[in-house]
């Protein structure tokens, strides 16, 4: 039987990019970049104040003090967006905005906080160019100068294919006024679920039913990670329907199956499968919850099919589902984050497979990551994740773990990934 580590590499082998789209900026967000961008520009284009004061020569505020201030003419007033209409020459300084270029002759800015205009007559009026101001500090040549090109370079490549778009390069891509760019493609993704028992979330309460949870968990896990997949609905434990739904799924890149996978008399998910023509790769992995995983493809599509139980479901879309679609839109970051902490309260377990239990993870007194499972770990029991937020890693070797003890967990939300999977068998 595969371990989760064996079962995460055939699946991520059979998961590979699916070629290149074109998205608008406002929809680039999560997705990864397909293309190297460059910079269309210098940014600053020219040397430009980084603080609001006045553009000076540095060598004229040698000596300035708060009590001895130099004092200067102030020729200009340079808005952030304009240009400088005549250059500083001894003597003399331009207001001067953030951002504003820096005239000629001026090679420092001195901040509005280390002056005092002597008579300032109203903001915009021409005459307060008129008025001197006190310089009550020296000023190091350079300062508070942003230099041309410090931001961009013209030519520069500023984002690569391959990279992550964050809300900082989608700043970047505006900036070198991309409106549309590369993105490696989402895939298209199904989800269905299996069994007579099933009622779903329309359908009228029918006591003897199960209410269709996993069809809503793996939509929100996949929708939490940038995809929207397509829910298919229930199909009936026969093959015959069983069969009539997969083909509907297999038009699809990705099909999530859930139920129908172990050895029941009326678990046809893996003959039907298989029946039709989907080479399956593995059944079975070392693993609690999730133990009855199956993993298939076509040419066209990776078929997971996840035992029913909602905790298992979940449990094999974080493990398994999740780093393989992260892979096919492009990510080299597939895996949940872990952390390492030591575990609050003692845990009993079997030998044999590798536990992912759910847990809650708290600060303890020393600022240590304390691990706390949340009570009953049955597959069953979905409050269990609702009351989770992490999943403790319990190895397969392991008979269980007292109190103090250090054991790494994986974090379950959030938009951060590792490259490893960091998990230990
Ligand atoms: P199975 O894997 O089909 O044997 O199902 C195992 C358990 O999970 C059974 O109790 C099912 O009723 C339950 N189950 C299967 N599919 C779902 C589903 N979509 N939502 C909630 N529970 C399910
Ligand atoms: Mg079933």
């Amino acid at each position: 039987m595969n371990s989760v580590i064996q079962a995460q590499e055939i699946i991520l082998a059979h998961s590979q990019r699916l070629g290149i789209e074109s998205v608008p900026i406002d929809r680039a967000l999560g997705r990864v970049l397909a293309e190297d961008v460059a910079a269309n520009r210098n940014h600053p284009p020219y040397d430009v104040s980084a603080m609001d004061g006045y553009a000076i020569r540095h060598a004229d505020t040698a000596g300035a003090t708060r009590e001895k201030p130099v004092v200067l003419k102030v020729v200009d007033d340079i808005r952030a967006g304009s240009v400088p209409e005549c250059a500083v020459a001894t003597g003399e300084a331009s207001m001067i905005m953030t951002g504003a270029p820096v005239p000629d002759g001026a090679d420092a800015v001195i901040r509005v906080e280390d002056s005092r205009r002597r008579s300032h007559k109203g903001e915009h009026s021409k005459e307060e160019y008129d008025s001197d101001v006190d310089i009550w500090a020296e000023s190091p040549p350079g300062d508070h100068i942003r230099l041309m090109g410090e931001n961009l370079r013209l030519g520069d490549t500023v984002a690569r294919a391959g990279d992550a778009i964050r809300p900082a390069e989608v700043g970047i891509l505006a900036m070198v006024k991309k409106t549309e760019v590369a993105v490696y493609r989402q895939p298209t993704v199904a989800i269905l679920s299996s069994g007579d028992e099933l009622e779903d979330i329309h359908e009228p309460f029918d006591v003897a039913k199960i209410p269709n949870a996993n069809s809503y968990t793996v939509m929100a896990q996949l929708q939490a990670i940038g995809i929207r997949p397509v829910v298919l609905g229930i199909a009936r434990d026969t093959p015959e329907h069983l069969k009539e739904k997969l083909l509907e799924g297999l038009k699809y890149d990705v099909l999530i199956i859930s139920g129908g996978v172990s050895v029941g008399h009326h678990d046809f998910v893996r003959p039907t499968l298989k029946d039709m023509g989907i080479t399956m790769h593995f059944w079975r992995v070392a693993m609690r919850p999730g133990h009855p995983m199956a993993f298939g493809s076509t040419e066209k599509t990776s078929v997971f099919a996840l035992p029913g139980n909602p905790v298992a479901s979940m449990v094999c879309v974080e493990e398994f589902v999740v780093p393989a679609m992260r892979k096919i839109m492009g990510f080299t970051k597939l895996f949940r984050p872990t952390v390492e902490a030591v575990v609050g309260r003692s845990v009993k377990d079997k030998e044999g497979r590798m536990h992912f239990m759910r847990a809650t993870l708290e600060k303890g007194a020393d600022r240590t990551n304390v691990v706390t499972s949340v009570g009953s770990q049955s597959s069953g029991i979905l409050m269990s994740m609702v009351n989770a937020d992490v999943l403790m890693l319990v190895p397969a070797s392991s008979t269980g773990l007292n109190e103090g003890e250090k054991v790494r967990v994986q974090l379950l939300v959030g938009s951060d990934f590792q490259q490893q999977p960091d998990l230990e068998i």
